[in-house]
């Protein structure tokens, strides 16, 4: 299945970080793409709107998963083209 056009623009906004990030448990760099963020429930004393949006790559070899947060990569990505 292909990404939708926001998936791919974060899985391209991770890439120009330009950093080859080694999984921590595994230590391969094997990193699949979610195909949809994720909101996790924050208290919304803490977080406006009550949820916090990430994006998960998943290590293929092991599956440990990282998250990137979505408001902080497309807010860099909007920084940049000001
Ligand atoms: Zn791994």
């Amino acid at each position: 299945m292909e990404p939708s056009e926001r998936i791919a623009r974060l899985i391209g906004l991770i890439d120009e970080s330009g950093r080859v990030v080694l999984c921590p448990t595994c230590g391969e760099n094997a990193w699949d793409y979610g195909l949809a963020t994720l909101n996790i429930p924050v208290d919304p004393q803490f977080a406006e709107m009550g949820k916090f949006e990430v994006f998960p790559l998943i290590c293929t070899h092991c599956g440990y998963v990282r998250m990137h947060s979505t408001h902080h990569l497309e807010r860099k990505s909007q920084r940049h083209s000001d």
